[in-house]
């Protein structure tokens, strides 16, 4: 990475692990990433129901962000969760617009359409939350990835609490990541694109993280590229290897 931004890196369990009592376990993985966190941010986001089971359980400084929450707050919302109770388990940041929420993995409806998660990041943001928005989609990724970040140009504006997390579809969980030069590519495009629509010193400070099948062993390649600050990581992120990747970056 370059440099100029500092690097995060973020471990999504998505819907792991099936047992409890595999907590600690999964906490102790990052245990290794302490000496990296004065130069580098780290969240890792439990599912939903291990949330408050792990939230002091890491080694301190690293950051516990639930995978969603709604825009609307407490109420008759069954199944979701609030921004005002991620912020009484006194939890910072909050993860949105997974390409598994999008309903890009055959969800029976692609409910998390761009607009609703442009309304979901300023509603986040108003509260007081950190974000990390990810976009990326099946096919003409560059062009896809734009059209996911146009809704929320005015909350780019938030720099310092806006993270974007680009995900190709057909790399996340296939063993196959982007290349360096496709993700630096897609990385540099969206930038420039931010730079022509918000300004120059706005691309300057988002950071971009990468995310599908980022490893141990692809990380430091990845890491080496300018515009890639980060990443967002899920199956290495269940394994010791997580500090590896941190390691990579910071
Ligand atoms: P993966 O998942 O690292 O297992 O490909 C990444 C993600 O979906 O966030």
């Amino acid at each position: 990475a370059g440099g100029k931004r500092r690097p995060i890196v973020g471990g999504n369990w998505k819907c792991n692990p099936a047992t409890a009592s595999s907590l600690d376990e999964l906490c102790r993985n990052f245990d290794g990433v302490a000496p990296y966190l004065e130069k580098c941010d780290v969240y890792v986001c439990p599912s939903n129901l291990h949330v408050a089971l792990v939230k002091d359980n890491f080694t301190p400084g690293v950051h516990v962000a639930p995978q969603n929450c709604n825009f609307k707050g407490c109420g008759a919302y069954t199944g979701e969760m609030s921004v005002d109770q991620i912020q009484d388990l006194g939890l910072g940041w909050v993860l949105i617009g997974h390409s598994e929420r999008r309903g890009e993995f055959g969800l029976p409806t692609p409910a998390e359409s761009n607009q609703l998660m442009a309304t979901k990041l300023q509603y986040i943001l108003d509260q007081g939350l950190n974000c990390v928005f990810c976009i990326g989609e099946p096919l003409s990724i560059r062009q896809k990835g734009i059209q996911a970040i146009v809704p929320i140009l005015k909350a780019l504006e938030d720099k310092s609490r806006v993270v974007i997390a680009y995900e190709p579809v057909w790399a996340i969980g296939t063993g196959v990541a982007a290349t360096p030069e496709q993700a630096q590519e897609t990385h540099k495009g969206i930038r420039d694109w931010i730079a022509a629509n918000v300004d120059r010193a706005t691309a300057d400070a988002i950071r971009i993280q990468y995310g599908g099948s980022a490893n141990a062993g692809n990380a430091p390649e990845l890491s080496s590229f300018p515009d890639i600050d980060g990443f967002l990581v899920g199956g290495a992120s269940l394994k010791p290897e997580i500090s590896d990747i941190v390691k990579a970056i910071a």
